[in-house]
């Protein structure tokens, strides 16, 4: 709780000992208030008119009467008017300005009447307690203001009945013990009620605040985990798929391949020569044929291919609804770019050239054998040469190539079959 402010409650305001915390409150209730007030204030305007009907059956039609009931209307028209407007001065309303100032021109009120009508001092004792209920419990007020009008009237009426009507001494205090359990009764529950719409706003708010935090704190895991997979997708390098996500990719594209019956094809490329780029100019030089393969592969290809780095100076492409004349026709024309790209270097500019190996994928065959295909096809481009591109089939036909790779532990073909799935 400590992390989410000081929200202790004081006994004797019945309110946020914090300023900041007690007036973060009341802006935060001051809508339910406004309403609230509103109902109570007319409510207990309309009775305090009603009773100008008892006026006048106890006083009849005199002058006197004429005094009462501009009182009782005016108190009344009085308290319809804040509690129209209420929603203007809502501020003074939760101040406890307003509705003190409405209770205790209602509560003076009635004792002028009560001063008019001495005979009746039961029923005004009566009166009083109800008007002390409305101004404890139903209309909204502040505790200790409430509180204050309330025994402020009551000493006052105890005092009017007192120097005014002397009445018998049992009387008095009968009727002193009733107002006074009824204001300690009233203090009791105003203090409760008051009380507990702050811890309700608290708990309410802690509840708000954790959630936040927690809201915060997922976001950031999904953040992370989504940077984490990303990173755990990509190759640093060039940006684009690693081996590991490639298979990932691949075996979605096989089973779309094999659901819709389309031609799949795979295009294996390798730089040529390499090494030997890296040991002319340098490693971080090779770099940028590598990022620049990657722009040209792009750019010819398109993004909805699926690109990948095999590792090394390898890079794979898996083209669906691709036929193998087609997926040749592709790699002819990024041989082409390739080689027709030029390379800025610090100081130079150099060119490049790949071999291709091209596979079209046959139903049934799993992605180890199919890349294996197109793997022996650009063992065959570079057996041939290099800067070309060759295709399983070309290769298949040759036969030569076990020969050709006979001792080498490292071909294209045992590297792709171990990396597979
Ligand atoms: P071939 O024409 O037969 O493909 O010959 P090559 O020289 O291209 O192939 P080889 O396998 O002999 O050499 C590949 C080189 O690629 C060796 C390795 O140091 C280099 N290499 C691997 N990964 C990177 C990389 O990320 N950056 C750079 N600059 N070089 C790399
Ligand atoms: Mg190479
Ligand atoms: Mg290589």
């Amino acid at each position: 709780m400590e992390a989410y402010g000081d929200y202790r409650i004081s006994r004797f305001t019945a309110e946020f000992a914090e300023t900041a915390v007690e007036l973060a409150f009341r802006e935060a209730t001051h809508q339910s208030r406004v309403r609230e007030t509103r109902h109570a204030i007319t409510i207990a305007a309309l009775f305090y008119l009603a009773f100008a009907i008892t006026d006048y059956l106890a006083v009849g039609g005199a002058e006197e009467y004429l005094l009462i009931f501009i009182t009782r209307l005016t108190i009344c028209a009085a308290g319809i008017l804040v509690a129209i407007t209420a929603g203007r001065w809502w501020r003074l309303l939760m101040d406890g300005m307003t509705p003190t100032l409405v209770e205790a021109l209602a509560l003076a009120g009635f004792l002028s009447i009560t001063l008019l009508r001495p005979y009746e001092s039961g029923w005004h004792g009566m009166s009083l307690m109800v008007m002390l209920l409305g101004v404890y419990v139903f209309i909204p007020n502040r505790f200790l203001l409430a509180t204050a009008v309330a025994v402020f009237s009551t000493l006052g009426f105890m005092w009017l009945l007192v120097a005014h009507f002397q009445p018998p001494a049992n009387y008095v205090l009968t009727l002193g013990l009733l107002l006074a359990a009824i204001n300690l009764f009233g203090i009791l529950t105003a203090h409760r009620i008051s009380r507990l719409t702050r811890e309700e706003y608290r708990d309410a708010h802690i509840l708000r605040l954790a959630n936040e935090h927690l809201s915060r704190e997922i976001e950031i895991r999904q953040r992370l985990e989504a940077e984490l997979r990303d990173l755990a997708q990509r190759d640093p390098l060039t940006g684009i798929a690693n081996r590991r996500h490639f298979f990932d990719l691949a075996e979605e594209a096989f089973a779309r391949a094999r659901a819709k019956g389309s031609p799949l094809s795979l295009l294996i490329a390798d730089i040529d020569y390499f090494k030997q780029i890296n040991d002319t100019y340098g490693h971080m030089h090779g770099d940028e044929v590598l990022k620049v393969l990657v722009r040209v592969c792009r750019q010819a290809l398109g993004e909805v291919d699926m690109l990948a780095r095999l590792g090394g100076e390898e890079f794979v492409m898996l083209l669906p609804d691709t036929d193998l004349a087609t997926a040749t026709a592709l790699a002819e024309n990024l041989r082409h770019e390739a080689e027709n790209t030029p390379v800025r270097l610090r100081d130079t500019v150099m060119h490049f050239t790949i071999s291709q190996g091209v596979a079209q994928w046959q139903v049934g065959e799993s992605l180890a054998v199919f890349m294996r295909r197109a793997d022996e096809a650009l063992y065959l481009a570079k057996y041939n040469g290099r800067n070309r591109c060759e295709t399983a089939e070309e290769a298949a036909h040759w036969g030569t190539l076990e020969q050709g790779r006979s001792g080498d532990q490292n071909t294209p073909s045992d590297r792709a079959a171990a990396g597979s799935p």
